[in-house]
């Protein structure tokens, strides 16, 4: 009998729990294990809940739940022992009982039809049922019964379904079955020769949450055909052990009815829930239903609630049809709407095909992971080019290949429209400069707002590039085998193929990279990934690579930027390889990486993404780039007066006297001759003068006072300002340099600020930049701090100040320290 059958002071000794597992492990936690004692407190008909005494504290349930709870009392103990022991129950006894009634398994066979179900049940029970191809629409079910080890088992041979949603009625009766009898386990007979249409009901099953046995029948095909599968590894991906049997003949039955004990008594290691992942916008929509699911008592304890929220928005008809029937679940069926017109116009597909979708992608990752065909059965066509892309020698170069291609592009497709945001903003800053009065005014316009984002914003095609390339390879589904050929070399630095994604989309930006780390389960991995994101060197970065390369390496420009992406990888596997060792002990756990089908995207669906994805820039550069400009200016522009100002104003003057005089009795040759040298000699001066007022503002006075850590790299107080200010966002490292370099002329062009920054010298006279320093320069910005934003993410995505706190530790000093190395070990051949 059940829990909800005991009467008031009646008491009864639990034997088992059923349901999903989420449920049961909440009535655990409560105390309702196998084998404690129970005593219903208070328990009217009509009363709900229901009050019960356990392990000497009261406890209610509602009467829904206690329908799950399956206990003996000792009345029943009595009847069935009745020879035994007399009549005379004492607490020993029923404990007994209790136990011995465990000891009934039930479990109910579902798989695709004649996928071998039937012959399974014949060998197990040793009855002759009709075995052949099962056809459609009678729905009935057999019962057997037999015992193995001690146990007895009661099994149910299920119509064979393709599928468990609510089409036809077989589906709906296997279902049904799954959700009302609620099998202790479901035996899910899998078709071998025909693996990922049978996995695809293993995928419904997974979403149930309920404890799978999976049978790997016609298991002699597979091998006649001379394919192999390493089911071992199968099962430890997909939380269900696999055991391989030949129905026709009754191999592995035995094994098969072991294997199910021990999942019934929780004994096997393979047992184990997992997700499967829907992809970025379903699994969002998933959170949301299940969150409004928490107050709605009844419905989550039939059904896992993430297995509702993904029949909810499959729009399976037989939930609707319940949620349409209660007032209660309009705000739920509301919100389910809602989600469901939220995911399709931000996908353009329609939500239930994106679900199986998710799911064959799931199914092919697994397949493609554990299952070789034997080659000549090699045939398929996208399997033809996923030979070749996942190819394991093949497969790495030529995904460096379309990586340096994006590079390259980058570089090249990008620098047309760049020329052109640069002409504009250069027309706009003169038009400025006469339209506006001479002033302060004019020069914070000019030098702080139009120099400090004209100076980023010209990067916006580059950037979008991109992303475009970024776009298009997740879209075709290119991505997702970038992750499965980098699998391999992911596990040697420590990681999985599945960071692969978060890392990809650091070239981006690493705070949505650091955000899709949370599609990785296990939390060590996850950190682990999140902590060498940074060193993905995402695109606010790019426009500090490209001003430097375009000033000090434009022979090299495409391979002087492959290899600072590059080089950013190599530092994020060395300290992957260390966090591994030193902070991150421990075992993984392997799990399925989807390999979603190959799609051409269409232009429209890939540009809106790259947009979506530049969007973000340009906000960036309306908000904190544009402030930070400002306040660099300011801290540029202010004080205005230094020391030697009148010195300078003297000099300019005995200058200006000198020359005139001399012109006096010059011929026009001469005059003209005498008339540069003046105009020479008097631009020295005022940029000698500017020189030691910017030296002598607030900014200078910062960079000077940072200037000794950074000496010993090769870096002047111009540079130490631009990296402290690329704290803000590391766009801002450009924008600075240009304000700072712009000072001395007008116009805001990138020639004239890189033969700035080329011609800029040192009081003796030596070169600020030389391609050393500059490529200092360029490993230093590449990997200290990460900007504010990346360490707020961090700190959200692991739950604490911590490894924020680490990031910025690490991240800086091993910028530091690179660049000393570059600088000083550089020098010797230089
Ligand atoms: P059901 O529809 O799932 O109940 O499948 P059946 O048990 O009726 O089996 C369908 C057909 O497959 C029958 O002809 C069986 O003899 C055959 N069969 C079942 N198991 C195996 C197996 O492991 N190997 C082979 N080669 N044939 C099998
Ligand atoms: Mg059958």
């Amino acid at each position: 009998m059940n829990l909800s059958e005991l009467q008031n002071g009646q008491e009864g000794v639990i034997v088992k729990v059923k349901g999903h597992g989420a449920f049961r492990m909440r009535l655990m936690e409560m105390g309702f294990v196998r084998g404690k004692f129970v005593k219903a407190i208070k328990n009217a008909p009509l009363r709900d809940p229901i009050e019960y005494q356990i392990l000497d504290y009261n406890i209610s349930l509602r009467r829904s739940e206690a329908k799950y709870i399956e206990i003996i009392t000792k009345e029943e103990a009595s009847k069935l022992d009745m020879d035994n022991y007399h009549g005379v129950i004492t607490n020993d006894i029923l404990k007994l009982s209790a136990n011995k009634k465990r000891k009934t398994i039930n479990v109910a066979f579902v798989g695709n039809p004649n996928c071998g179900k039937t012959s399974i049940f014949n060998w197990a029970t040793g009855s002759f049922e009709h075995v052949g191809n099962y056809s459609g629409v009678t729905v009935d079910v057999k019962k057997g019964t037999f015992e193995q080890n001690g146990y007895t088992f009661n099994i149910y041979d299920l119509p064979g379904t393709y599928s468990l949603s609510a089409y036809s009625p077989e589906e709906l009766y296997v279902r049904e079955h799954i959700f009302n009898e609620t099998p202790d386990i479901v035996l899910n007979v899998i078709d071998a020769s025909n693996l990922e249409r049978n996995l695809f009901l293993t995928t419904q099953l997974i979403d149930m949450d309920i404890k799978v046995v999976a049978a790997l029948n016609m298991f002699d095909d597979l091998k006649r055909h001379g394919d192999y599968i390493d089911y071992d590894q199968l099962g430890t991906m997909l939380g269900i052990p696999f055991v391989p049997t030949v129905g026709s003949k009754g191999h592995g039955i035995k094994r098969l009815f072991d294997t199910i004990i021990e999942v019934y008594e929780d004994k096997n290691p393979k047992l184990r829930h997992i997700h499967i992942n829907y992809g970025e916008e379903i699994e969002r929509s998933i959170d949301s239903i299940e969150e409004s699911l928490k107050g709605l008592n009844d419905l989550g304890i039939k059904m896992s609630p993430r297995y509702i929220a993904i029949k909810a928005l499959e729009k399976d008809k037989k939930l609707l049809s319940t949620l349409e029937s209660k007032e209660i679940y309009k705000d739920l069926l509301s919100k389910i709407r809602k989600e469901i017109e939220r995911i399709e116009s931000k996908c353009n597909e329609k939500s239930e095909v994106l679900i199986a979708d998710a799911k064959y992608g799931f199914i092919a990752g697994a397949v493609k992971e554990t299952f070789k065909e034997s080659p000549k059965n090699r045939r398929r066509k996208t399997e033809m080019v996923d030979t070749i892309i996942t190819h394991r020698l093949f497969g790495i170069p030529i995904f460096l290949f379309f990586m340096w291609i994006m590079f390259q592009a980058t570089f090249s497709l990008g620098s047309y429209p760049m020329n052109w945001i640069e002409s504009g903003v250069q027309l706009l800053g003169n038009a400025l400069n006469s339209a506006m009065p001479d002033g302060m005014l004019k020069d914070l316009f000019i030098d702080g707002i139009i120099g400090g984002v004209g100076g980023v914003i010209v990067f916006l095609p580059n950037i979008l590039i991109l992303f475009f390339f970024i776009s298009f390879m997740e879209d075709t589904g290119y991505m997702a085998r970038a992750a499965f050929i980098m699998d391999k070399l992911m596990h040697k630095i420590g990681l999985h193929g599945k960071s692969f994604i978060p890392l990809i989309m650091g070239f981006g930006c690493n705070v949505p990279a650091i955000m899709a780390t949370r599609t990785i389960e296990d939390r060590n991995n996850r950190i682990l990934t999140i902590l060498i994101n940074p060193f993905m060197s995402c695109s606010a970065r790019l426009p500090v690579y490209i001003l430097i390369i375009g000033a000090f390496f434009p022979e090299h420009a495409g391979t002087v930027l492959f290899s600072m992406y590059a080089g950013g990888i190599l530092v994020a596997i060395i300290s992957s390889r260390l966090f591994k060792k030193y902070l991150f002990k421990g075992k993984d756990t392997p799990f399925v990486m989807e390999l979603p089908t190959y799609r051409i995207p269409t232009m429209r669906s890939t540009l809106r993404h790259m947009w979506h994805k530049g969007e973000q820039y340009l906000k960036k550069m309306g908000g904190i780039i544009m402030i930070a400009s400002i306040i660099i200016w300011f801290l540029g522009y202010f004080p205005r007066e230094t020391d030697n100002a009148e010195k300078y104003e003297q000099k300019i003057v005995q200058i200006s006297q000198h020359y005139d005089q001399l012109m006096k009795n010059a011929s026009g040759n001469e005059k003209a001759e005498l008339q540069k040298k003046k105009e020479e000699q008097l631009s020295s001066i005022v940029v000698k003068k500017e020189k030691e007022r910017q030296q002598n503002s607030y900014i200078g006075r910062i960079g000077r006072w940072i200037e000794p850590a950074l000496r010993p790299l090769g870096f002047d107080w111009k540079m130490g300002v631009s990296l402290l200010s690329g704290i803000a966002a590391k766009e801002i490292v450009v924008s600075t340099i240009s304000v700072l370099y712009q000072a001395n002329d007008s116009g805001n062009n990138k020639a004239q600020l890189i033969e700035n920054m080329r011609n800029d010298t040192y009081a003796d006279g030596t070169k600020v930049f030389t391609p050393l320093v500059a490529l200092g320069f360029l490993v230093f910005t590449l990997i200290y701090f990460p900007c504010v934003a990346v360490i707020a993410a961090i700190k959200n995505e692991t739950g604490s100040w911590k490894w924020a706190l680490f990031t910025v530790v690490y991240t800086t000093s091993l910028a530091w320290f690179l660049a000393l190395l570059i600088h000083q070990i550089g020098k010797l051949f230089i």
